[in-house]
């Protein structure tokens, strides 16, 4: 990958960072304000499955935080857009769908393929 391209997925990923940063901001925030809302035993019911759904997003926004890291720090040593398993070009197509990848399509058609024997289907 030319350095150009590394730039450009280089913004596209800081971009997609902060924006997830953005959304974990304000999820906490709703969080804070319907506390105060929803008085009744029903409600925080409710309110506890919210914080439950929160809670599961806001840990996939962390989990995909830390897989952008690692991809900018693929960037700066420039290992980034070569796949982790046969080391071959993942592809920009690829990539541009799916900045944080570490595989290209043929290996993670194998993963999953080799998954879904595991899993007995
Ligand atoms: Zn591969």
């Amino acid at each position: 990958m030319n350095p150009r391209q590394l730039k450009l997925f280089q913004r596209l990923l800081t971009e997609r960072r902060q924006e997830l940063l953005d959304e974990a901001g304000r999820t906490v925030g709703g969080m804070t304000d319907s506390k105060e809302n929803f008085p009744d035993p029903t409600d925080r019911a409710s309110l506890e499955s919210n914080r439950n759904a929160m809670l599961r997003i806001r840990d996939r926004e962390r989990k995909l935080i830390a897989k952008i890291d690692e991809a900018l720090t693929r960037i700066e040593d420039e290992s980034y857009g070569l796949c982790e398993s046969c080391g071959g070009p993942i592809g920009l197509n690829r990539l541009k769908a799916r900045p944080v990848t570490t595989l290209c399509i043929d290996c993670k058609s194998d993963q999953e393929s080799q998954e879904r024997r595991q899993r007995g289907y």
